[in-house]
């Protein structure tokens, strides 16, 4: 296996195991590693640290394991067991209202690179390193011996998530067995979920606590739900007892996604509209037509570089839902991009909220659910940051 040497004092982050190495705290290599290449990485003094999947890259290794151990079968059977076992801890396992999770969540389950969503049998693998897919076939088996009958179909959809530089023959695809898209279950809610032309791995999982919360509070309301995607809010208010539901969402295909949703769990029901808009212009002219309002938008910032453009989107967003939300109306707001920490979220909300000068109240600080663990070495696993607001 190729060594890599790092620079003097860097190996700390690797002693606290925080599991990357950027490629600035490298010194030297003991040959040319490849894309995807094991890799040993080892201090300055020669002391071995970890071992990891090497990327041309910023991040030039993500650590697989800090012992001295052969990364074979038996290391992917280990890992997934324990991605099982924590699984089973939380009852996601077995469980008669919820057939979908989060299998595997990359640093958070020790597998940097690996996202693996399981959805009522089917497990869709998406790979963000060249390393994780050149190991996809132990993944496989890892999968087959410790989920056994339960497990129908493994499906790759990592079309969009390798790195495009790297040369694989990588293409969107069942790996194994054989399932179309599949009919899932989260507590009690039913949802088809495409994982061939769905964005991600073809749902958010990580909205499931936050869904909840939306259908408890929206008894006798009228919700909006933007960025609605496959419509899950919008669901679970109608089962809360909204008495109306408005879904939002630029995409067509996202509208066409959120209506089948409605359609299959309250078929024929009157209360629910779907439209096709950008959010930020429906937001524009709803004065107290809402009472509870959801802004689940995608990542606006994927790099650190745009950071405060980011900021000033969320900013803008929240503005126009606390100015115009029905006086004590209760505001979702979240935001999944990795680069923005909690507290600069919980600023340009704040920011927001002064502009427009009404009394806000925080009900709760959410998060993302057990099954997208956070690893306590690597605080950037914590990327969902939700608050729940009460806007006097
Ligand atoms: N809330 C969803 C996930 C949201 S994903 C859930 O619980 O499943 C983000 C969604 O925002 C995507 O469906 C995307 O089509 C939509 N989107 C992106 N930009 C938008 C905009 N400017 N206006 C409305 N929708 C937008």
């Amino acid at each position: 296996m190729i060594q890599l040497i790092l620079k003097p004092g860097k190996e700390s982050s690797l002693k606290r195991f925080h599991p990357w190495v950027f490629s600035g705290a490298i010194a030297k290599s003991s040959g040319n590693a490849h894309e995807g290449e094991l890799v040993e990485v080892y201090s300055h003094e020669k002391e071995f640290l970890a071992i990891g999947h090497y990327q041309k890259s910023s991040i030039a290794v993500r650590i697989l394991t800090f012992k001295e151990e052969p990364i074979k079968q038996a290391f992917w059977n280990k890992r997934i067991t324990s991605a099982i076992a924590y699984r089973k801890q939380l009852g996601l396992i077995n469980n008669s209202e919820t057939n979908c999770y989060r299998l595997i969540h990359g640093e958070g389950d020790n597998l940097p690179g690996l996202i693996i969503d399981f959805y009522n049998g089917v497990a869709v693998m998406q790979m963000h390193s060249v390393g994780m897919y050149i190991h996809r076939e132990y993944i496989i088996k890892a999968l087959q011996t410790v989920i056994g009958s339960e497990l129908k179909a493994v499906y790759n959809k990592s079309a969009t998530t390798l790195p495009f530089k790297a040369e694989t023959d990588n293409l969107d695809g069942l790996l194994w067995g054989d399932a179309t898209n599949t009919e899932v279950l989260e507590y009690g809610i039913k949802f088809i979920i495409d994982w061939e032309k769905g964005q991600k791995t073809g749902f958010f999982l990580d909205q499931r606590e936050n869904r909840k919360l939306v259908e408890y509070y929206s008894k006798g309301k009228r919700v909006l739900n933007t960025f609605c995607y496959t419509g899950g809010f919008s669901v679970y208010a109608l089962r809360g007892g909204a008495t109306e539901v408005v879904s939002v969402d630029s995409s067509a295909r996202a509208i066409e996604l959120t209506n089948e949703a409605v359609e299959l769990n309250f078929p024929n029901n009157t209360k629910h509209t779907a439209i096709t808009v950008d959010a930020f212009d429906y937001l524009q002219n709803i004065k107290d037509k809402f009472d509870v309002i959801i802004l689940d938008p995608p990542a606006f910032a994927k790099h650190n570089n745009v950071l405060n453009n980011a900021l000033q989107g969320y900013k803008r967003l929240n503005m126009r839902a606390i100015e115009q939300i029905a006086p004590g109306g209760i505001l979702f707001t979240f935001s999944c991009s990795q680069v923005v920490s909690k507290e600069e979220f919980r600023k340009s909300v704040f920011a927001a909220a002064a502009n427009t000068g009404r009394s806000v109240r925080i009900i709760q600080q959410v998060s993302q659910p057990s099954d997208h663990p956070i690893n306590i070495y690597h605080p950037e696993s914590e990327y969902l940051k939700g608050l729940i607001l009460q806007v006097e």
